[in-house]
């Protein structure tokens, strides 16, 4: 099994449609399952809604116990009529493997596949243990997949690494929160010709808003962010500058920054009124907020309940409280060290914008770090692909991450 095996895998899993909604990875587990067999090592699957499976593989019973997670559904291809190729299809062009999930994250579910799988021989003669999992519905959210893994107490360990797409050189330690509200306001219904009669819930909206964005802007020049989070924000921002080139945008890496430190605004969705001849009684406001590290969700929503008292009625739509693992981890340092002595460079710190399975394992204390291969801003776009470069780097440093916390002697 040469590491041109992990190249293999990919392209493999990326030809097995999981598109998530429906979210069905059946097909993946039947092929994970195969070569689990092949190589005798046992696992279980779990289903908490139907089809949507998830597999645990166990590799030795000793400690400490590392665990590998990666999640099997992607997002749908949308426009097909967009792709070059064939989002299923796998295709390898250039020393780049296109499809649906390349990035976002066969390609880092391919990675910690082929480790567990090269390296189960020498796991199970070692003190320490390993935990394969693959899971679902991480990209509905992760209730049928991670969450309910750990709900029922079926994940434990000392530590984790989640192969989402870091980049083959970074370690990504943290994730912003999630604070989606929903801001309500009513009205008094009456003719359009005489609004004078009524109470347009729409300009109650419109006020709403404003106030809504100015709180947030106060609170956002008072937030102080931890120490280790901090730097990893400032490297985090840097990774931004192509983006910045690519949409031509009139922004700096300095903005990216703040943006990453503060609590993020973004009106998603918005519905009011009925006909354009009547004054509208009611609108509501879908608002996609993110939390740094240093905020708390559930204090962003208070702030605006006082601020918009008599005004609006405030809901909350999901939240998940941002989370990071400390740079003093023995898993954050073992990663690092082992991306600085594969590559031979400096790694990177890194924190998501987005909300990941990282969550569930945080919460119940296991210390978890995010690292892959794969093109962060590829992720969710068409024509997504991974360098096959990328991925055969991630494979080695995974596996020296593995060895290193497992206290195996490399030789
Ligand atoms: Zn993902």
């Amino acid at each position: 099994m040469d590491e041109d095996f992990v190249v293999k895998v990919t392209s493999d899993l990326i030809k097995i449609n999981s598109q998530n909604p429906p979210g069905y990875t059946k097909g993946v587990v039947d092929y994970i399952k195969d070569l689990l067999n092949d190589n005798g090592i046992k696992f279980e699957i779990y289903e908490f809604e139907k089809n949507k499976q998830n597999l645990i593989a166990k590799i030795g019973n000793g400690s400490p116990t590392l665990i590998l997670n990666g999640h099997m559904d992607v997002v749908p291809p949308g426009d097909e009529s967009k792709w070059i190729y064939d989002p299923f299809s796998g295709k390898i062009v250039d020393d780049k493997i296109f499809g649906r999930g390349a990035t976002d994250m066969k390609g880092g579910l391919a990675t910690i596949l082929v480790a567990t799988l090269q390296l189960s021989d020498i796991i199970e003669k070692s003190t320490g243990s390993l935990i394969f999992v693959a899971s679902a519905d991480e990209e509905v959210g992760g209730h049928a997949g991670m969450q309910g893994l750990v709900k029922n107490n079926l994940i434990k360990g000392d530590a984790a690494l989640i192969a989402e797409p870091s980049g083959y050189n970074r370690v990504s330690i943290g994730e912003k929160g999630l604070c989606q509200t929903k801001i309500l306001t009513k009205g008094i219904p009456s003719h359009g010709s005489m609004p004078i009669l009524g109470e347009n819930a729409i300009l109650n909206m419109y006020k709403a808003i404003n106030i809504a964005k100015e709180t947030i802007d106060e609170l956002n020049s008072k937030i102080i962010i931890p120490n280790d989070v901090e730097f990893a924000i400032k490297e985090t921002s840097k990774t931004y500058e192509s983006v910045i080139k690519e949409k031509k945008l009139n922004i700096s890496v300095e903005d990216i920054e703040k943006q990453l430190k503060s609590v993020s605004f973004n009106p998603g969705v918005i519905k009011g009124g009925s006909k354009i001849n009547m004054v509208p009684d009611y609108c509501e406001l879908e608002l996609d907020m993110r939390t740094p590290p240093g905020c708390k969700c559930e204090n962003v929503r208070n702030l605006l309940k006082n601020k918009l008292n008599g005004i609006a009625e405030i809901y909350p739509i999901d939240t998940s409280e941002s989370n990071f693992t400390s740079t003093e981890e023995r898993i954050t340092k073992i990663a690092l060290n082992s991306v600085e002595k594969i590559l031979n460079k400096k790694p990177e710190l890194h924190i998501e914008s987005g909300a990941t399975d990282g969550r569930y394992l945080r919460a119940i204390g296991i210390p978890t770090i995010i690292y892959g291969p794969g093109e962060l801003f590829l992720a969710h776009s068409y024509n997504e692909y991974v360098k096959v470069y990328d991925l055969k780097m991630a494979l080695k440093v995974t596996k020296n991450i593995i060895t290193e916390f497992l206290n195996i002697k490399s030789s």
